[in-house]
């Protein structure tokens, strides 16, 4: 990453902008976790993967409220998390991975969920992503969870040219200080739904559109004459 300082700076003064925003997005919280305890933090990102919040929010709190520790999970079973969480996307693997993820917490960490990155990601269904929101969530690690809205945000600001999550993260740990991580993520999910859209960024409308390198900026929809 070339010429970081300047970089930095930028990015510092896009979070600003986007925490005045977003003020109630505030430090260790991510996009579809509602819950501080790591073993209902992942069950609730591995039922959040390619879905809705809506959806997310939902069955993970149905799940939760049924089988909230490993026994209560390896007690229902697999078929019994399945029907829970149904109207996930992906049900079946995700009632799998929870499943046997509660497995390998009962017998190869004794009943408690791992502290650390590494030993979170030997968790089926627990690829970077979502140890790092437990990380940050359940632990308050100084890390950015990378999602899609992370990564796509990131690359249209010029923070990054790295295409890979794990790239991407290191770019974003050299960028921002430890104390300011834990804003990252959120507030780039927050801004990704609303203005810096997946499919058509609304650049016309964006706050930090001076602080942005993406060169396919976009205008606002043209107004229809009146007949
Ligand atoms: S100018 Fe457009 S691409 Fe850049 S951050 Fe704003 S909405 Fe996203």
């Amino acid at each position: 990453m070339a010429g970081i300082a300047p970089l930095r700076a930028r990015a510092v003064r896009v979070i600003n902008i986007l925490r005045a925003l977003y003020p109630s997005a505030g430090r260790g919280e991510t996009a579809g976790s509602d819950t501080r305890r790591p073993f209902q933090v992942m069950v609730a990102t591995i039922i959040s993967q390619r879905n809705r919040d809506e959806v997310t929010e939902k069955v993970s709190d149905a799940l939760l409220r049924k089988a909230d520790t490993p026994d209560k999970i390896l007690k229902l079973g697999r078929a019994g998390i399945a029907k829970t969480i149904r109207s996930a996307n992906f049900y079946k693997t995700k009632a799998r991975h929870i499943l046997e993820a509660a497995r390998m917490v009962r017998d190869e960490f004794g009943g408690r969920m791992p502290r650390t990155r590494e030993e979170l990601m030997e968790l089926p269904g627990v690829g970077g992503k979502t140890a790092d929101i437990i990380m940050l969530v359940s632990h308050g690690a100084a890390v950015v969870p990378v999602d899609t809205h992370v990564q796509v945000v990131s690359q249209r600001l010029g923070w990054t040219t790295e295409r890979d999550p794990e790239k991407i993260r290191a770019d974003l740990h050299r960028l921002f200080e430890p104390k300011v991580r834990g804003y990252v993520n959120i507030l780039l999910v927050e801004f990704g739904k609303e203005i810096c859209r997946m499919h058509l960024p609304r650049c016309y409308a964006c706050p930090v559109e001076k602080l942005c390198q993406y060169p396919n900026k976009t205008k606002p929809p043209a107004r229809k004459a009146p007949r």
